[in-house]
Formats: C-alpha cells, sequence, structure tokens
C-alpha cells in the first residue's frame, strides 16, 4: 500500500529516445543530470541507452562516477566543476570531461598527470549564454593551450562543445548568431590543429526543431522525459512521471470555513473537503497555493488555501469522493489528469522544475515497463 508515489514508466522514456534518435543522423547523448530530472538517474540511463542513445550527459563529477560504479560503460559527459575536486577519479573512469577555461584546463592536465593516462575533454566556446566556456576572444588561447597538451600526451580532446540560450522560441535571432559563432570557434580551432570527432550544442529544443544545429551528437534531456522544451508543441513525446497521491481523509465542513494556513480560502457553501498527504517537502511548489491542478474522483480540481509542507486541500462540493481515492497531480494527461505543462502554467515556471522538484527524497518513486524493478 502507498500513500504518495512518484510513477516512472520507462517505456514512455525508451519511445522519447527512440523519436529522438530516429529524427537525427547525429548520435544522441541523453542529458541524466538532476537524477534523470527527478526520474531517477540510473533507471533512466539504461533505458536511454537501450534505446539509441550512445552517450549521456550529467552535471557534476559524482554523477558521472555513480553511473560508472553502477557499471556503466557508455561514454559519459560531465561538465560543472568547482575548483579543487578530486577530478583525476573522472579520468581515471574514463569519465569526459567539458573545459571552458585555461584555469580549468590545468586542472584537467593535473589531473591526468594523477591518474597516468590523458584526460578526455571537451572544449567549450561560450557562444552567447555567458555562462560556461570560454569567450571567443579567450577561445583561441584555450585551444592553443589544449593542443599543446594532447601533444604532450596528457589530454585527449574528444568535443567542441556549446549551449544555446533560446533554442526553445525556434527562429529566435540568437540561434543563427551563437551558430555563427561555434562556426568560427570550430575554424579557429581547426587552423589550430584541432579538430575534434564531436561537435555538439543541441539541447532538446534544437534537437528537435534545428536539423542544422545536430553537427555530431545532440544532447537532448526534457524531450527524453516527454515533456516539450516548446511551448504549445508536442513533437509526438509522452511524459514518463506521474505524481499521485491517497486522500488521507474527507470531511464536510460549513461555508464560511477558512482552510489551511492563513486562511486564505474560505468555502463558499456546505462542502466536503479532501485532504491530500502531498506538500512542498514532497515536490509541491507553495506558489501552487490556491491554484495548483490535480485530478481527483473524475474532475480537475484547484489546490485550495495554502500548501503546506506535507499536505493540500481540495474543496470537492458534494462529490462522492473518500479517504483512500487517488489524486493525481500530473501525468501523461491520457486519463485527464493535469500534466507537468498544466502545473508550469499555475505556478509560472518550465515544466523542468515540476518533474526535477518531484525527485526528493521522501515520495517513493516506483516504475512501469521494460527494466522497471
Ligand atoms: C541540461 C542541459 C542540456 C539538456 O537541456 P534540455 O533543454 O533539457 O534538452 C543540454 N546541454 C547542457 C549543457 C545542459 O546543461
Amino acid at each position: 500500500m502507498w500513500q504518495a508515489e512518484v510513477r516512472v514508466d520507462l517505456d514512455a522514456i525508451r519511445e522519447n529516445v527512440a523519436l529522438l534518435r530516429a529524427g537525427t543522423t547525429a548520435e544522441v547523448m541523453v542529458v541524466v543530470k538532476a537524477d534523470a530530472y527527478g526520474h531517477g538517474m540510473l533507471p533512466v540511463a539504461r533505458a536511454a541507452l537501450e534505446s539509441g542513445a550512445s552517450w549521456l550527459g550529467v552535471c557534476t563529477l559524482d554523477e558521472a562516477l555513480a553511473l560508472r560504479r553502477a557499471g556503466i560503460t557508455a561514454p559519459v559527459l560531465a561538465w560543472l566543476f568547482a575548483p579543487g575536486l578530486p577530478l583525476h577519479e573522472g579520468v581515471t573512469a574514463g569519465v569526459d570531461l567539458g573545459v571552458g577555461s585555461l584555469a580549468q584546463l590545468g586542472e584537467m592536465i593535473d589531473a591526468a598527470r594523477t591518474a597516468g593516462r590523458p584526460a578526455r575533454v571537451h572544449l567549450k566556446i561560450d557562444t552567447g549564454l555567458a555562462r560556461g566556456g570560454a569567450t571567443p576572444a579567450d577561445w583561441p588561447a584555450l585551444v592553443e593551450a589544449a593542443a599543446k597538451a594532447e601533444a604532450d600526451g596528457l589530454i585527449e580532446i574528444v568535443g567542441i562543445w556549446s549551449h544555446f540560450v533560446y533554442a526553445d522560441a525556434p527562429g529566435h535571432e540568437t540561434i543563427d548568431s551563437q551558430l555563427d559563432v561555434f562556426r568560427e570557434g570550430v575554424a579557429t580551432a581547426e587552423r589550430l590543429g584541432v579538430d575534434a570527432p564531436y561537435k555538439h550544442i543541441a539541447n532538446s529544443a534544437a534537437t528537435l526543431t534545428r536539423s542544422d544545429t545536430h553537427f555530431d551528437l545532440v544532447r537532448p534531456g526534457i524531450a527524453a522525459y516527454g515533456l516539450s522544451p516548446v511551448a504549445g508543441e508536442r513533437f509526438g513525446l509522452r511524459p514518463a512521471m506521474t505524481a499521485r497521491a491517497r486522500v488521507m481523509l474527507t470531511k464536510r465542513v460549513p461555508a464560511g470555513q477558512g482552510v489551511s494556513y492563513g486562511h486564505t480560502y474560505y468555502t463558499e457553501r456546505e462542502t466536503t473537503l479532501a485532504v491530500v498527504p502531498l506538500g512542498y517537502a514532497d515536490g509541491i511548489p507553495r506558489h501552487a497555493s490556491n491554484s495548483g491542478p490535480i485530478q481527483l474522483g473524475g474532475k480537475v480540481r484547484r489546490i485550495v488555501g495554502r500548501v503546506c509542507m506535507d499536505q493540500v486541500v481540495l474543496d470537492c462540493g458534494d462529490d462522492p469522493v473518500a479517504a483512500g481515492d487517488v489524486a493525481t497531480l500530473f501525468g501523461s494527461g491520457a486519463g485527464g489528469e493535469p500534466t507537468a505543462d498544466d502545473w508550469a502554467e499555475a505556478v509560472d515556471t518550465i515544466n523542468y522544475e515540476i518533474v526535477t522538484r518531484f525527485g526528493g527524497v521522501r515520495v517513493p518513486r516506483h516504475y512501469d515497463g521494460e527494466g522497471a524493478r
């Protein structure tokens, strides 16, 4: 018997990855950072690799090492490191590492010396996002230093890569301007003797909408989970995550009853309230107070009153809802339930944040589909 659960349909992930694979001639890296956007890194990684992905992408060294410890041998790229991490563990484990500055390159070289084998690196050029990566001004110096380290046998330059600002708005002018900077960066590298086998820049949105951004490798994340990066488009993807809970109790209350902390909602008439045992500790944004949609008893209702740490309340009128009934926060939408997109709209965020929030520790995650345990 479960009280609340996140269900992840691995068959949906397989279908989505297969769809992404079928849409490109490039290799596919499925991004499984942040515990696979809340879906569970290891089951998702295995499903992705079995359905057309040949690479995995993560942010942190720890995420990459966890994949290796689980016996996953496919290429893994990790790209987010504060100074001073034990990067040699990544080198020893055969993890590819993103490098976006001379200082980071120096750390990779040290790590390679400690590990006694070359570090596999992907040189990152900042084509406009102004986050990680070398600016176009700093790029030639980074490439030159990397070429020297490669000649010295300390690194292997596997990739040149970047990341889009606004690929989720197809046609946005930044896409073309970033592509120009990227191509120039690749050309500069070639002039300096560096011809990396993998050039890559496409996230889900670019993978789905711009085949001219695919180069050798695409890096979809959100699309693998069945969610669209582009407002109003579905691309045939199937959402993999469902979040639901069993109603803890129902009660009749009179008209004018204030509900939950601060009484930000009052009942209009005598009604049945249903208490659902999920709150902001489980992933429901507190901003969903008086707005978050939940399906219960065949209807989509809105949370009434404040979202608490552990529970929310629904006003069900005279509908015959009872303790133990299943309240579905979001799912694929196939059963009329809200989707992560509906939640994103209700709380003014993006579907990425909704599913990732539900990857917390308290709600158990259960799997459906092939490979589920
Ligand atoms: C998260 C991330 C991705 C995946 O982005 P989606 O929009 O989820 O497809 C790709 N590349 C990098 C560098 C990322 O950080």
